[in-house]
């Protein structure tokens, strides 16, 4: 890693740590969960000068989804005082990412659970300077969380960090395992800790609202290619929200609907299910991104 490329990172960080605040101060039971990811993306989009830029749609998980959930357009879901809310943020400075996350729950019943997750980060980032191998990164996140009284979400992980790559390797573990590889100098990366109430395992559900590019090929629906040049154009490969293309191509419903299926099947594009934990359990999740840049951790946000 270049020293501009850590300032970068830095100050990606930033203007994060700004979103996420703000963020924690407006967001209240009775909002619309569409209104709430609108207010979060309108204050990433032209911060910093007008350089930073969303590294993915803001995902707003609520209960036993843990991940992957942006509201649609016509979203009409409304949040409860008693609902679990994963707000899960990023910005990017010409592709240098913050991804970073926390839990909300205003009254305040599954306290226990977001403080697991809390303390389940801190600890592994207490280790992240010395450039931990990767399992015991996860042997810490797995005991902070057990010792809790919870499990850690085993098929979900912390991650690398790469130029316009969200998820990059390694993958980091949520659970022991005897993964000798370590953290590296000159690296970015999300731990990224999940807990719930339920078996730690999610699955893939029905409903879609975030996509990524996968390859650029040639379709042959007129609206499927050039959706993909919007796509390659303004994302590049990283996620982005149904509602953010049909805000940018004022494509009518059919034909991008057609273009979607058209582009999914080709390969063209792939979707990110909203992945969840059985109904009826919680999840909780806390995240920060950190750079190892001369000879120390900086946590960006
Ligand atoms: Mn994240
Ligand atoms: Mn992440």
């Amino acid at each position: 890693m270049k020293k501009e490329e850590a300032e970068k990172y830095i100050l990606a960080g930033q203007i994060t740590k700004t979103v996420v605040s703000k963020a924690k101060k407006d967001i209240k039971a009775g909002q619309k969960l569409l209104e709430i990811a609108l207010t979060i993306e309108k204050n990433i989009e032209g911060a910093g000068e007008g350089k930073a830029k969303h590294a993915f749609p803001v995902n707003l998980s609520i209960n036993e989804n843990a991940a992957h959930f942006t509201p649609g357009t016509d979203c009409e879901l409304v949040l409860k005082e008693s609902d679990v809310l994963k707000v899960d943020i990023g910005c990017h400075i010409d592709g240098f990412i913050c991804d970073t996350a926390f839990t909300l729950n205003f009254d305040n019943s599954h306290a226990k659970m977001i403080e697991a997750t809390e303390l389940a980060l801190e600890e592994g980032l207490k280790i992240a300077a010395d450039k931990a191998e990767l399992g015991k990164i996860g042997t810490v996140i797995e005991k902070t969380i057990k010792e809790k009284g919870f499990n850690p979400i085993q098929n979900l992980s912390g991650h690398g960090l790469g130029q316009f790559e969200a998820h990059a390797s390694p993958s980091i573990p949520n659970i022991a395992s005897g993964n000798t590889k370590q953290l590296e100098e000159g690296n970015a990366y999300a731990f990224e800790p999940f807990a719930t109430d339920g078996e730690g395992y999610v699955r893939e559900g029905i409903q879609s609202e975030i996509f990524a590019l996968e390859k650029p090929v040639l379709v042959r629906n007129i609206h499927a290619r050039k959706m993909l040049e919007v796509i390659a154009e303004e994302y590049q490969t990283l996620p982005f929200a149904l509602r953010w293309i049909e805000k940018k191509l004022k494509m009518p419903e059919f034909q991008r609907k057609v273009a979607i299926r058209e582009l999914l099947r080709a390969r063209a594009i792939r979707s990110f299910p909203v992945l969840h934990e059985q109904p009826g359990k919680i999840v909780t999740q806390a995240e920060k991104s950190f750079i190892l840049f001369d000879g120390k951790a900086t946590v960006l946000c």
